[in-house]
């Protein structure tokens, strides 16, 4: 029982090699990074239609030329893809599964999406509007750069992106040579390697966030670790994890009367230093720990809240049983010493030994201080020690 409830056990069954901890850091800090991006990337979802819509005008007022509105359409295809990879990389994170598909997927949807805005630099037809040609070089300029500062912090879907996007560009240049105004190819271009350099940037601050956010995690789950560990040294006996004396006065010395009925039960193992001299002090302290878990265990079957279980001094212990009536208080005290009785202590030269407990029960009165109900649970003990020791003696 003790082993369950101290913190270091839990921590030492926690425990990993140095190298597992250090993937676990990176992938927290990933998946920090990660999903604070991917959350603004929904934020950002009205400036993405906005940029589609802009798109969408300038082609209406080309005249819908034929190759502009298959281009559009597919852009319409990619963005919905990528929306939809990114939802799903979104989910696994925060199921914190593997993410090695679902980033390859996402990769590949915004190469799709570079390629497909590049797209968007087909060339005019002759008879449209100077206007509508600059209109879709500014929304595909402004796509881009939302998409890659809102994906910064994964640099390699926003590469993708970006080298899909200037490739485009490219094979639109080889292909059709006299359609295109080099210098607006040019400045698209350079604009691309600023929109990288700046995203790239921003992908670092992001991470850089997420690790001061992951640490601060870190550190503030040692200190509740810390904070319970010194909990439990300062209520809880350390042999048996039962509540410690301070605790009993602590906690039930101002307790407020609610009215129902309550009684005290003091615990003693009988002619216990034998045991110890018989079998030794590690089995004497067995004996403790057992006795402890019996304790536990009937007041859990009892439908005790907190388990009111106290380790007053060397093999004595007291319960306090709340909302129960001296009959039924009475019964417990005598399954209690049964259970007692049952337990094992080993094997000496007369056979098989068990331990017994006489217990003394005193009701708790309204007016009844802590110490004044502890002397007269003290005194029936010792009337049950008097009258042959394992039994229950009950005082009013
Ligand atoms: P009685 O039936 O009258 O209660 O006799 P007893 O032997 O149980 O009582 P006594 O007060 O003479 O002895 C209590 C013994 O409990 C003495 C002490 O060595 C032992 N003890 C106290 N604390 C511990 C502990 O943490 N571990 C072990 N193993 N023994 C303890
Ligand atoms: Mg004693
Ligand atoms: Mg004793």
């Amino acid at each position: 029982m003790l082993a369950r409830e101290h913190p270091d056990a839990v921590r030492a069954s926690k425990g990993g090699t140095a190298r597992a901890a250090a993937m676990d850091a990176e992938y927290e800090v990933q998946r920090e990074a990660i999903l604070a991006m991917l959350e603004r990337e929904r934020r950002s979802l009205t400036a993405s239609l906005f940029g589609l819509a802009i798109l969408l005008c300038a082609i209406a007022l080309m005249g819908m030329p034929q190759l502009h509105v298959i281009a559009i359409c597919l852009r319409a295809c990619s963005f919905l893809f990528t929306r939809w990879a990114a939802t799903d990389l979104e989910r696994v994170y925060r199921e914190r599964g593997d993410t090695v598909w679902p980033r390859r997927i996402l990769f590949i949807a915004m190469c799709l999406t570079g390629a497909t805005l590049g797209l968007m630099a087909l060339p005019p037809p002759e008879t449209a509007l100077v206007a509508s040609g600059l209109m879709i070089y500014a929304a595909v300029l402004m796509i881009l750069t939302l998409i890659a500062v809102t994906l910064a912090a994964l640099p390699g879907p926003r590469d993708g992106m970006l080298a899909s996007f200037l490739l485009t560009l490219a094979v639109l240049a080889f292909f059709y040579p006299d359609g295109q105004n080099p210098t607006i190819l040019a400045i698209g271009a350079m604009a691309v390697i600023g929109i990288r350099v700046y995203s790239a940037n921003t992908g670092h601050h992001i991470i850089a966030s997420a690790e001061i956010l992951v640490e601060n995690r870190e550190l503030s789950d040692e200190l509740s670790e810390a904070l319970a560990h010194a909990e439990f040294l300062s209520w809880r006996d350390p042999l048996t994890g039962l509540f410690n004396r301070r605790k009993l006065f602590e906690e039930r010395e101002h307790d407020p009367q609610n009215g129902s009925a309550r009684h005290v039960l003091a615990i003693d193992l009988d002619h216990f230093k034998g045991i110890n001299d018989r079998h030794g002090h590690a089995t004497g302290d067995r004996v403790l720990v057992a006795s402890a878990d019996v304790i536990r265990a009937r007041l859990r079957a009892f439908g005790a809240d907190h388990l009111p279980a106290f380790r007053h001094g060397g093999e004595e212990f007291i319960v306090i049983l709340d909302g129960c009536d001296c009959a039924e208080a009475r019964r417990f005290a005598e399954a209690l010493r049964e259970d007692i009785a049952s337990i094992d202590v080993g094997i000496d030269g007369a056979g098989r030994e068990t331990v017994t407990a006489s217990i003394g029960l005193a009701r708790w009165h309204p007016d009844e201080t802590l110490d004044d109900v502890l002397q007269r649970s003290d005194l029936a003990c010792y009337q049950a020690k008097g009258e042959g020791r394992n039994r229950v003696s009950a005082v009013a």
